[in-house]
């Protein structure tokens, strides 16, 4: 789209090319409402590019350590297994980008336009793309923009510490890292990298890891993480990260001091609002339930055209509390028959992309399959 083409007019505008945008879109032009989706970074979105399905298929590679010492047990002979993090990671951005493929077939199949471009509200009815400047004129505007990693407060070095965007690129699996954060993120990617042979260090400021679920499932976890190797070091925080020659050092509230090659916060997730219109369009924020992350939520008020003034037909896509610090993972309860055929690994698809020699380079169709399931 081109400057020039200022006025386009469209039954839906959906902002945001994550889980949320991509399926309201397909389900709308189902019905024959002609569509528009701006993405300003990758279809897919959070879950599919730097969430749910690349840490799944870190998760199921580091499990592998315990299944050959277990087979071992069984009476498999196995060959003194050695790992390798940049042929993990290439292989994990093969699959994401073949799923990223899958994402943007399938939104073009259903006569969504796609439009690669930040997009801002201007007024109830109203869309900006940045990219062409062009102005988009549409019957109802989807907020579907997601979150993004919450950095935390500033103290001195923080800006060392990775997010978990960042843990998905790691030139190199790091020998000792420590991450902040008791959140479901935090504790996965703890056990990610024991399971690939780190030394783990978690440090989370309350009693116990992952608030807000059953206490037996919190207990349970954090005995196996300790069994593992895992240190779960709590009521505690990082108050300063030092950096020398590239090693870490972090402080402790309580004074103690620890070496890492790499230090990661997992302490929440912000909205992706800011400068993004939304009051132009007179919708509310809510105050988020935590005091960890500075932006509001969109207002569960104002999510709906019933709730807000009469010309305001924007919406906000997932549960407004989905984007809080304290909320849980929630895999959508969706029966297997009805998920989409589509986003699985096709059979006969290139997959597993196979060397010349016929070797198997990447996951396994059954783990490629597992990590797309339930999101
Ligand atoms: C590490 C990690 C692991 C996770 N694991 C799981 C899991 O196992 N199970 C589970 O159910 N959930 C998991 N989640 C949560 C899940 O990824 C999110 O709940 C889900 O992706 C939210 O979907 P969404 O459509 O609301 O937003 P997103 O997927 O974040 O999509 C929003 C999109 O909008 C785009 N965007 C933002 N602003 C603009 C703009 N102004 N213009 C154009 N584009 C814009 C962004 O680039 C993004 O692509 C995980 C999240 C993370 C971070």
């Amino acid at each position: 789209m081109t400057a020039s083409a200022s006025v386009n007019d469209v039954d839906l505008f959906v902002i945001g090319a994550g889980s949320g945008g991509v399926r309201a879109a397909r389900i709308a032009a189902g019905h024959g409402a002609r569509v528009m989706i701006a993405e300003e970074y990758r279809i897919g979105g959070t879950c599919v590019i730097r969430g749910c399905i690349p840490k799944k298929l870190l998760v199921y590679a580091s499990r592998f350590a315990h299944e050959f010492e277990d087979a071992a047990g069984f009476g498999w002979t196995v060959a003194p297994a050695a790992f390798d993090w940049p042929t993990l990671i290439a292989n994990k951005d093969k699959e994401i980008a073949r799923l990223e493929t899958v994402y943007r077939s399938n939104l073009e199949k259903a006569g969504v336009e796609i439009v690669k471009s930040r997009a801002v509200i201007e007024d109830e009815t109203t869309v900006r793309l940045l990219a062409s400047g062009a102005r988009v004129r549409c019957g109802h505007i989807l907020v579907a923009t997601g979150a993004a990693p919450f950095a935390g407060h500033p103290i001195p070095g923080f800006e060392h510490a990775i997010s978990s965007n960042d843990a998905f690129h790691l030139p190199a699996l790091p020998a000792e890292i420590v991450i902040q954060g008791g959140g479901y993120i935090a504790v996965e990617f703890a056990c990610i990298f024991a399971g690939l042979g780190s030394r783990v260090k978690l440090v989370y400021r309350g009693e116990n890891i992952l608030r807000g679920f059953d206490d037996d499932v919190r207990s349970h976890v954090r005995t196996e993480m300790e069994m593992r190797g895992i240190e779960v070091i709590v009521g505690e925080l990082v108050t300063a990260i030092h950096e020398r020659d590239a090693r870490y050092t972090v402080t402790l509230t309580g004074g103690r001091t620890i070496n890492a090659d790499r230090v990661m916060f997992a302490v929440g997730r912000k909205p992706n609002i800011a400068n993004l219109g939304i009051e132009q369009a007179g919708i509310k924020t809510a105050p988020l339930r935590s005091a960890t992350s500075p932006t509001g939520s969109i207002s569960p008020r104002s999510r709906s055209a019933r709730d807000t003034p009469s010309q305001i037909r924007c919406l906000a896509a997932g549960p407004p509390s989905s984007t809080t610090p304290t909320s849980r993972p929630r895999c959508s309860p969706i029966p297997k028959s009805a998920r989409s055929a589509s986003t699985r690994p096709r059979r006969g698809s290139d997959w597993r992309g196979s060397t010349s020699t016929g070797q198997r380079s990447g996951p396994s169709r059954r783990h490629c399959r597992a990590a797309t399931a339930g999101c």
